[in-house]
């Protein structure tokens, strides 16, 4: 074994799901890459109608940059960041999307996604090797201005 030898450092990447709305798009990106600290091309963007509530199709990113990192052993995923935003998300099915409980019923689906114990809902379950996950809500500001907040599921 040579003293000079060194294990090439591996790139590490992120990776964010989020929803298309395209209102939202710009401030989350902005906080995965100012708060959370990766660069805007060290994070796969996986866009899906409902975000982190949605259904991705089969072959989904998060199955891949997983895949890619943990088994390919291609770079390092050292966060998933997993958003869904409130303010009437066209991406989730309709009884979520009713006006009357519509950020409620969003905030009570993605905190039961948090504390899921099914591997097939969890999102620290079925990505167990990741160090951080994180859970972020876009919504609109009294001014109806987007902005990004951590979901308070403490
Ligand atoms: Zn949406």
């Amino acid at each position: 074994m040579s003293q000079h030898e060194t294990t090439p450092q591996k790139m590490q990447v992120g990776f964010l799901r989020s929803c298309i709305d395209k209102r939202f798009v710009e401030v989350t990106r902005a906080y995965v890459e100012q708060v959370i600290g990766l660069e805007a091309d060290a994070y796969y963007h996986e866009a899906v109608a409902g975000g982190a509530l949605g259904f991705p199709p089969p072959l989904n990113g998060a199955d891949y940059v997983y895949h890619q990192a943990f088994v390919k052993e291609k770079f390092d995923l050292v966060c998933m960041v997993w958003q869904v935003h409130y303010d009437d998300c066209g991406g989730l099915p309709p009884e979520q999307n009713d006006p009357r409980y519509n950020n409620n019923k969003i905030f009570a689906d993605f905190f039961d996604v948090f504390l899921s114990k099914d591997p097939l809902i969890s999102f620290q379950l079925r990505y167990p090797l990741v160090q951080r996950h994180i859970f972020l809500i876009a919504r609109l500001d009294d001014h109806g201005e987007p902005f990004v907040e951590v979901a308070p599921f403490d």
